[in-house]
This record gives C-alpha cells, structure tokens and sequence, in this order.
C-alpha cells in the first residue's frame, strides 16, 4: 500500500497530527496497536491542556465536540515551597480566562480517534504492529506483523516513550531515570475546588492537585519509588488522609474515586528528531518530569509544527527530504529542551535536603511573586508556549 505518510502510534500526539493534515493532499497511514476507549467512571490520566493546546484542538475542530461539563478551567494557581514559600498566578491578573483546562486524557483521545474516522485521507491501520522498518533513497517501506507492506516518503514515530520508530532508525535517547515515580489518583472532596490549582515542593516529591468538575480533585504526587509503593499499598482510607495531610487539608475530607496508578518518571533526550524520511513527534521525541504538566502539550505543539511543514510542501516537493525534515526540527529546537531544563533543575533543586538550598529557593519563589514582570512571562509561557 502506498502513501505518503506514515503515522506509527495513534495517542494523542500523532492522532493530532494526523487531523491538523485533513485538508491537505498527503495519504496517511496511521498504524496503532489499539484504539482509545472511554472508561467508567473517571480516567486516572488527567492532563493540564494549555491554552495553546485548547486552541490547537480547536484548529482542528475537536474542543467544541468535547463533553464540557468534564473539563475544569484553572483560573488560579498556587505553588507553596518546602519553608513558606509561596507563588500565585491568577488568570484574573494576568487578563486570561483560564490558565490551563483540567481534562481526561481519554476524553480527548477519543474525540480525536472520532475526528479520524471521518476523515477521507487517512487510513486506520489498527490492530497493528509494526515489524520491520527499511529507509531507502526514495521512500520508507514499513512492514507489519501480519505481512502488509506500506511504503510512503516518510515515517513518524509518534509511538510514545519507548518508541520502536526511534530505536529502529538508530536515533540515541539518553534517558535519566528520576528514581521517582507518579502517583495519580482521583478525589471526591469535601469542599469546592474553586478552580485552583495547588502544588507543594515537598521533601518527599512534588505534589499537584488539580481541580476537576464539581467537588472533586486529580493528584499526581512525583515521589521517590518506596514512598510510591507504600503509598499505593495503603488501604484507600489512610492513603486520602495521607493524601489530606500532604495538601495541608486544602480540600478538607478526600475520597478515593477509582484506581490509583503510578508512572515511571525519567528525563529522556535525542540527539536529533529527523534523519531521512524519519520525524519524532511527542514522548517519541522527548519525555520530562511531569511537575510541569505540560508533556501532551509539547506533543501538540510538535505535532502542529511537523503539519505546517508538511502542509506547506508543493506536491512535487519530497516530504522525507532531510531539508524539509529539518525546517520542523528548527522549529522545535527550543521549547521542549527549555521545559526539559527548567522542569530537572526544579525538581532537583527541591529535592535536596540542603537548608542553605531550602532557603534559597524558598526566597527565590517570594521573589519571584514580588516581581510581576517575570510572573506575567510566566504565565505567558503557560498559556502561548512561549514568553
Ligand atoms: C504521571 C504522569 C503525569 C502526567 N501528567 C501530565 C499532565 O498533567 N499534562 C501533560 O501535558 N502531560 C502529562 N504527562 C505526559 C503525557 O502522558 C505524555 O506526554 C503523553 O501521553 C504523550 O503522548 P504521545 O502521543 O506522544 O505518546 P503516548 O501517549 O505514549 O502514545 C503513543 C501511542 O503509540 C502507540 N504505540 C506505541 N508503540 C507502538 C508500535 N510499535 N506500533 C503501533 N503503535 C504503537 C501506543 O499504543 C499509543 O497509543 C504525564 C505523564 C506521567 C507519567
């Protein structure tokens, strides 16, 4: 089967790209191991969409299809240092409606997948799993592990942390393991969230609240791996007040909603995220400390900058030429290292027993929310991705 593109994993980075190209001429391919589903209840993957990645998803005609009433916009957040130190931003303040939307990972997933089943230039090729990879001079062949063939100009690895694109066309990742993971649960709280966002940088990790629709709360609390294991050991009932006791009661009584879960956390670089014929979009291209929550983000982003190039292209023009390749690489050469930078020194700075450090960065955060400037750049690069 020919095209001329090939997508290697349907998540949320390269489903997107395969929608923001529906108006183009490109054929598509996108090959997934399995297709999204909604589950009961809450979904235990909960991310902070920017309002960047709103606005991408509304590009593609996919945020007003999303169940409202599920999302929570973050009109307020606060951060609380190790020894009283404290960092505010308000939407208010800063001239936004919100600063972030609260939202299921599959709530989004699946709306994409929904946008993608309608679209006449891409082609569904899932159940499936790729098992061989050849780059040639003139075009890419993938072969899949029930024997098809799909030959195209160029191939995305969009296939998530561990991806095979990556590690068959040779591209090196360091990755640093945190010797942390995150822990992610949903609450039903007592009192109303009022849409603001907490995190403390604790001793034992850095933990974040989110707020979500109605009284309830989603919490990833990056921590070292044997508090993760004694926290996921905990009977539902002491790990809520674990979990109350941590957050300083901001939320009053919690209850456990669903499953908790814990994420591996490492930093991973590439050296590079195009060769020939060969682009990396999203966890593929580059993983960071979640303290940040902007991980889907920055897959969004690659994924609306890799279809800009190629949507750009005239029909004569060669997609997998390494020049063209290279025009998204140049675009997407500074945000995810300054993220990846900014979110490994933070979490390293404050987990460090240190009390000269502890005072330092305690000041530098009161600092920092005495001096509006750099507060508004912040909040500016939450919102745009970029100061
Ligand atoms: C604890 C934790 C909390 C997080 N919180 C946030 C947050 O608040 N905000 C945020 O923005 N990000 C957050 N992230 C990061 C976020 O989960 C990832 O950045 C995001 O899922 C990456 O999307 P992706 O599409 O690149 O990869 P993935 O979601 O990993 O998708 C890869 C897809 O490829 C498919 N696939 C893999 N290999 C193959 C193959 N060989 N063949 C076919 N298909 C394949 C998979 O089935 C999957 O569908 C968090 C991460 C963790 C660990």
């Amino acid at each position: 089967m020919k095209f001329d593109l090939i997508i290697v994993g349907g998540g949320l980075a390269g489903a997107a790209l395969a929608v923001a190209l529906r108006r183009s001429a490109l054929r598509i391919a996108l090959v997934e191991h399995a297709a999204p589903r909604r589950p009961n209840g809450w979904d235990a993957r909960i991310y902070a969409y920017s309002p960047a990645s709103a606005r991408f998803l509304d590009d593609l005609g996919v945020w007003s299809h999303l169940e409202h009433e599920r999302l929570c916009p973050v009109t307020e957040m606060r951060i609380h240092g190790d020894a009283g130190g404290e960092l505010m931003f308000s939407a208010y303040d800063s001239g936004l409606s919100e600063l972030a939307w609260i939202g299921e990972s599959s709530l989004v997933h699946v709306e994409i997948w929904e946008s993608l089943k309608r679209q006449h230039n891409v082609t569904l090729i899932c159940p499936a799993t790729p098992a061989a990879l050849e780059i040639g001079s003139d075009s890419a062949m993938l072969r899949l592990g029930d024997g098809r063939t799909l030959e195209a100009a160029v191939v995305v690895g969009a296939d998530g942390r561990d991806s095979w694109v990556r590690e068959r066309t040779g591209i090196s990742a360091t990755v640093t393991s945190y010797g942390e993971r995150g822990v992610v649960a949903n609450f039903a709280c007592e009192r109303p969230n009022r849409g603001i966002a907490s995190q403390w940088f604790r001793d034992d990790g850095v933990l974040a609240w989110l707020p979500l629709p109605g009284n309830a709360m989603s919490m990833v609390w990056s921590t070292p791996d044997v508090l993760a294991e004694e926290l996921l050991a905990l009977e539902p009932e002491a790990f809520c007040a674990r979990v109350e006791e941590a957050g300083d009661r901001a939320l009053g009584k919690l209850e456990l909603v669903g499953e908790r879960a814990a994420f591996p956390l490492r930093l991973m670089r590439v050296d590079e995220i195009v060769r020939p014929r060969v682009a990396l979009i999203g966890d593929a291209a580059h993983a960071i400390h979640p303290l940040s929550g902007h991980g889907i983000n920055l897959g969004f982003q690659d994924a609306r900058a890799l279809a800009e190039v190629l949507a750009a292209l005239p029909s004569w023009r060669d997609a997998g030429d390494l020049t063209v390749l290279r025009r998204y690489a140049r675009m997407r050469a500074e945000e995810p290292f300054l993220l990846q930078y900014t979110t490994h020194v933070l979490s390293r700075l404050f987990g460090r027993r240190d009390p000269v450090l502890s005072t330092l960065r305690n000041l530098g955060m009161n600092l920092t929310g005495r001096l509006p400037v750099v507060k508004d750049a912040l909040v500016r690069y939450a919102a745009n991705g970029r100061f």
